[in-house]
C-alpha cells in the first residue's frame, strides 16, 4: 500500500505517496495515541465532510490531544488531496497521531502529526447482488464499557478487537462479525452500524458505547423522511429471531443487507432496498 503513485498530505505539505514516512518511535504506534476518519467522496465531493472533520477533532480531544489544524484547514486539505490525486469517487483517510519526541505513557509534549490519504474503494456490489445479503458471525470480543474506553472517539486503539474479530469471522467464511456490547446486547459490526426491521419499522441499538456513525444518522433521517418508524433501543441477541431484515450502515459499507447473523436468518427486502437507493441518491445529490 505504501508504494503507490499519487500524493499524501502530511503536516501541511503534499508529499509523493512513497515519501509519507513517520519515525518508528512514534507514540501513536507504541501507545495507540492515534485517531482517524473514514470518508467517501462521490463525484469529487466528500459526503458530510464537515461532520467528519468535526468528529476528527472531537476524537483527538477525547484522547487528550488537539489537532493542530483548524476545521477549515482540514476541510481544505481533504479537498486538495482528492483533487490533486485526480479522484472522482474515492475513500478519504485523515489520521492524526502523537509523534516521537517522548517515549513513555505520558507524552504531553510530543508533536501531533496529521496526514490525509485517498484511494479507490468502489462499492462492492450492484444493488441486486447486494440484496443477497452478507453473512455475519457473532464476535467473541465485546464493545467495551464506556467507563473503560473513550468509545465516542474514532481511536485506532478501539479497532484492535475489531481486527481480531473480523479475522476470526473471515477464517470461518463469514464476511464480518456482529459485536455485542459489554452487557451482552447487540452493538455493531467491526466497522459498521447494524439495523433490523420488524412490522415495517426499523430497530437499531442505542449508540451508547460505540460509534454513532454518520451513515447511521443519515439512514435514520432517510427512513424518517419516508415515514418509516425508527426505534433506537436496547436489543438483545435473542430478539434477532423476530426481525425480518437486517442491514449495516457505514461510510465503507454504505447500506449493506445481511442474510445471516450466527444462527439467525434474514431476507433482505423492501426497506433495505429503499434505503440503499435513497442513500445512493443522497450521497450523489450535489
Ligand atoms: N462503527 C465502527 C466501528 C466503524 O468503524 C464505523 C466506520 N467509521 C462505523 C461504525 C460507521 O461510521 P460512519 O457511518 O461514520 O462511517
Amino acid at each position: 500500500f505504501d508504494q503507490r503513485e499519487g500524493f499524501i498530505w502530511m503536516n501541511g505539505k503534499l508529499l509523493p505517496w512513497k515519501d509519507a514516512h513517520l519515525h518508528v518511535l512514534s507514540h501513536g504506534l507504541h501507545y495507540g495515541s492515534s485517531v482517524f476518519e473514514g470518508e467517501r467522496a462521490y463525484g469529487g465531493k466528500i459526503f458530510k465532510s464537515l461532520e467528519h472533520t468535526e468528529r476528527f477533532h472531537r476524537s483527538a480531544e477525547l484522547l487528550d490531544f488537539k489537532i493542530p489544524y483548524s476545521v477549515d484547514e482540514i476541510e481544505a486539505a481533504k479537498q486538495l488531496v482528492v483533487d490533486k490525486n485526480g479522484m472522482d469517487s474515492c475513500y478519504v483517510r485523515p489520521v492524526a497521531w502523537r509523534g516521537s519526541e517522548m517515549m513513555a505513557v505520558a507524552a504531553q509534549n510530543a508533536t501531533i502529526h496529521v496526514a490525509i490519504a485517498v484511494w479507490d474503494w468502489p462499492s462492492m456490489f450492484d444493488v441486486n447482488e447486494k440484496m443477497r445479503g452478507i453473512r455475519l458471525d457473532i464476535a467473541e470480543y465485546r464493545r467495551p464499557d464506556p467507563k473503560t474506553a473513550p468509545c465516542n472517539s474514532k481511536a485506532a486503539g478501539l479497532y484492535m478487537i475489531c481486527t481480531i474479530s473480523k479475522h476470526a469471522a473471515e477464517r470461518k467464511g463469514y464476511a464480518d462479525a456482529m459485536m455485542l456490547d459489554w452487557q451482552g446486547r447487540v452493538a455493531e459490526c467491526t466497522g459498521a452500524n447494524i439495523f433490523f426491521t420488524k412490522d415495517g419499522a426499523i430497530h437499531t441499538p442505542t449508540a451508547d458505547c460505540f460509534l454513532d456513525g454518520i451513515t447511521r444518522r443519515t439512514v435514520i433521517d432517510l427512513a424518517q423522511r419516508r415515514g418509516i418508524g425508527v426505534h433506537e433501543r436496547r436489543i438483545t441477541p435473542d430478539e434477532l429471531s423476530g426481525f425480518n431484515e437486517c442491514f449495516l450502515t457505514g461510510t465503507g459499507a454504505e447500506v449493506t443487507p445481511v442474510s445471516e447473523v450466527g444462527p439467525y436468518r434474514f431476507t433482505p427486502g423492501n426497506i433495505s432496498r429503499t434505503l440503499m437507493e435513497d442513500y445512493t441518491a443522497e450521497v450523489n445529490k450535489h
